[in-house]
């Protein structure tokens, strides 16, 4: 009796599981449609993660098509609610949830946000046009032709953004025009070698090279137009700040968070006020080494920026960037091996390149991840060009980024950050989470990397590496007060300045760079902040779970394998299991 019971039990549980399986199969499909239908619609995505399909058309900015894509969200989000959730595996629940937060974001940005409206620099073939004739998708020929077909909608393209625009802010209207410019240098020389290199007919080459005039001509026209809003007098700007309920979903739809916006921001607060105080400790200690002979001042920020201002004069020369960051790349995976922090796969290349001219990034460095569907490709490390700017400029940038502070952003970029999570992300078996990545875990990740480099023991613990390090920490903090002051409390630019300048110890040119960055973007700036808050929040709980068995190697292993998912899905799955 008792064992027919316990056979009816397992063949019930059984059956449950095919049932699964099967569930979980057919999930496997719909992520399958939904992606070629995503691409479809948003062929610039199809072409940044490498999809190698829907490429020879842009998606035309006119109103037919906003509004397609906001019945496409809603027909996406109807089937999705048709799979039963509660009977997918545990994977694919964090699956189904991101797909449903970001088909939720699109909408949105669309309905709500509308920044299709009032950001020009919405709209730039640039990286499309690069992408198309640089990535590895098809032979030289055929990459060509695709481009010779996109480009011809060059001018349909430009017309239709124009006339979508209503009431620009006049920040992004400057960043696209001079995005925008930085685009017609793709149609330079890199592009007309490799078309002297094809075995295109005289005919086909003579085509494309008339529509890449066209190209030409389009983008020249749409920043003439900008221009001329711009010298307008009376052309009436939007404000850039969102306000304050913008602020608030966008800071929900993005994160993914239990945490308020204005929780992180009190956080950032009280975080400021602890990194003071541990760098006048530090000042303090080092005033003798680098300030013997000058009067201490006796205002305990003017101290530490009196010390800060001494340690920035060590930096390296604006010609010794590249070589000093690949040297530094090389030395850091040594040391990740060496402490055994990582399965380090040494087989996909970081190369360190030379930022693009039409990249709408305006920070110095940046990384671009491998595709997730060419897995093969490398992970590159983007830096500005320091050698080609005015001397008075380079030498503030050279300062910002000291000898130590370079080390942090190599971490920060590179390796462990996020060139190494790129690679760890490609690898994920489940492409929504590469493809619908969540910026504040890869920041959040990058973050926590500088971080955990320094407390095993990278710089040695030098006062010197603390007291940068602080202020890097301190940049993270602030970029959290400018961005939730600027657009949900009002705060001015001179605000702003003096809040980096004084509290914050940034270099000049740093100050612009990061004002004009907060009236560009929106929530971005607390990626940093909120992303390693919950991360280090994650690895105590980890930690105190795990007892015994803890290792750091086996954390990062764990916490990197479900591809760049919110930390909060990833807290779940990581806590829920027993380790
Ligand atoms: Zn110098
Ligand atoms: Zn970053």
């Amino acid at each position: 009796m008792r064992k027919l019971l316990l056979l009816s039990t397992l063949l019930a549980v059984a059956a449950v599981n095919a049932q699964n399986t099967r569930i979980d199969k057919s999930f496997e499909d719909f992520k399958v449609r939904l992606l070629d239908a995503c691409w479809k619609r948003y062929p610039e995505y199809a072409i940044y993660f490498g999809y190698g399909k829907y490429y020879d058309k842009p998606a035309i900015p006119n109103e037919d098509y906003f509004d397609g894509n906001l019945a496409f969200c809603r027909q996406w989000t109807n089937s999705l609610h048709a799979v039963p959730f509660h009977q997918l595996s545990a994977n694919n629940q964090i699956s189904y949830r991101i797909i449903e937060n970001q088909l939720r974001l699109f909408e949105w940005q669309i309905g709500t946000l509308k920044s299709h409206q009032w950001n020009p620099a919405n709209y730039n073939i640039g990286n499309q046009s690069y992408m198309l004739y640089t990535q590895n998708y098809a032979p030289l020929d055929k990459k060509l032709e695709t481009l010779s077909a996109f480009l011809q909608y060059a001018g349909q393209y430009y017309k239709a953004a124009l006339k979508i625009l209503d009431r620009p802010t006049k920040e992004h209207t400057l960043a696209a025009i001079s995005q925008n410019e930085g685009a017609l240098t793709v149609f330079g020389k890199a592009l007309n070698d490799s078309i002297l290199a094809a075995h295109l007919s005289t005919a086909d080459k003579d085509t494309l090279q008339r529509r890449i005039q066209g190209a030409q001509t389009a983008i020249k026209e749409y920043i003439s137009a900008l221009k001329g809003m711009v010298a307008d007098s009376n052309y009436s700007f939007r404000s850039f700040r969102i306000g304050a309920e913008l602020f608030n979903q966008k800071f929900q739809r993005e994160i993914v968070t239990d945490y308020t916006a204005k929780e992180i921001y009190s956080k950032a607060v009280a975080a400021k006020k602890v990194y003071h105080k541990e760098m006048f400790t530090l000042a303090n200690q080092l005033w003798t080494t680098y300030c013997s002979g000058l009067a201490k001042p006796t205002d305990s920020l003017l101290l530490i920026k009196t010390v800060i201002d001494k340690v920035s004069l060590q930096h390296v020369a604006p010609t010794n960037v590249f070589d000093t960051l690949n040297s530094q790349l090389k030395a850091m995976k040594r040391f990740i091996v060496q402490k055994d922090l990582f399965d380090f796969d040494t087989l996909a290349p970081i190369i360190v390149r030379e930022k693009q001219a039409f990249s709408s990034s305006v920070a110095m460095a940046s990384a671009d991840f491998p595709s997730p569907y060419q897995k093969s490709s490398a992970a590159y490390y983007n830096i500005a060009d320091i050698s080609a700017m005015p001397p008075a400029k380079a030498e503030s940038m050279l300062r910002e980024n000291n000898d130590y502070i370079l080390q942090i952003l190599t971490i920060h970029e590179g390796v462990p950050g996020h060139c190494l999570q790129g690679i760890y992300n490609s690898k994920s078996p489940d492409i929504i989470k590469s493809v619908f990545r969540n910026g504040p875990m890869a920041e959040g990740w990058a973050v926590y990397a500088e971080r955990m480099m320094l407390e095993n023991g990278w710089g040695n613990n030098s006062p010197e590496m603390q007291l940068m390090y602080d202020k890097w920490r301190l940049r993270i903090a602030c970029n959290v007060i400018v961005d939730y002051g600027l657009h949900c409390l009002n705060i001015s630019k001179e605000d702003v300045i003096k809040l980096l300048r004084n509290e914050a110890f940034q270099e000049e040119a740093q100050l612009e760079e990061k004002y004009q960055r907060a009236t560009l973007s929106q929530v971005q700036l607390c990626y940093y902040f909120t992303g390693a808050t919950e991360i280090l929040a994650l690895r105590e709980d980890y930690q105190k779970k795990a007892g015994t068995k803890y290792r750091l190697k086996d954390f990062h292993e764990r916490f990197l394998s479900f591809g760049t998912a919110p930390v909060k899905y990833i807290r779940e799955r990581m806590l829920s299991k027993p380790l």
